[in-house]
């Protein structure tokens, strides 16, 4: 198994989501986030620095409203730079630190709960890379730990037909802006929605909240 991965350390070390702007518990909603083409500008040959960040509109305010409506927020990116050797997940794990710092410039509640990334290359046939669900698996399985455990000591990531007892993914939905993210929101088993990468996740954000 060739697992997703966090910004640093460990996919099982301790995660600390912050609270929700929201009344009551968490419900169990999650918002799968692609990223390039739905948070920040995507571009053929990758975000490959700092510099090259471009937040898409309104996507920030975006995800405050999504956190306000009682979604956790996870971002699922494949970042197969990393192994290619093109450049290394320390400035994967900048560029996340970065766009973090300017979503909560822009509005106070956009949180990102979780980013997983997959740094395989396509040839890897990783199931954590889309359009295999393997990253949102891991995502369900990381914060509904971290929900009541934020230590996760106890978690083991369960993959494919190996997890067998899922909760329903029917309140939740997965941003993409490409065929691979609907292709695995479909085998997820949770309900895709495409959005054009010029606009991002704000041009589909009152399809999701109604
Ligand atoms: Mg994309």
């Amino acid at each position: 198994m060739l697992p997703p991965q966090r910004d640093s350390g460990k996919l099982e070390r301790p995660l600390v989501m912050h609270p929700l702007p929201y009344e009551g518990e968490w419900d169990g909603r999650i918002a799968y986030l692609d990223r390039d083409g739905v948070i920040n500008r995507g571009f053929e040959d990758y975000v490959n620095t700092v510099d090259e960040i471009e937040i898409l509109p309104l996507a920030a305010t975006s995800i405050g409203e999504l956190r306000r409506s009682g979604f956790r927020v996870c971002v699922v990116t494949n970042q197969s730079p990393v192994g290619r050797g093109l450049w290394t997940r320390d400035n994967l794990a900048s560029i996340h630190t970065e766009i973090r710092r300017l979503l909560l410039l822009e509005d106070k509640d956009a949180h990102l709960d979780l980013i997983l990334h997959s740094p395989y290359a396509p040839w890897e046939n990783s199931w954590a890379r889309k359009p295999n669900p393997g990253m949102l698996e891991a995502s369900r399985q990381i914060m509904e730990t971290a929900h009541s455990d934020p230590s996760l000591s106890d978690l083991t990531i369960l993959y494919g037909p190996d997890w067998k007892d899922r909760p329903s993914e029917q309140d939740s939905v997965m941003v993409g802006d490409r065929d691979v993210d609907m292709r695995a929101s479909d085998a997820f088993g949770v309900t895709g929605i495409r959005c054009n990468p010029d606009d991002g996740i704000s041009g589909v954000i009152d399809s999701i909240l109604g």
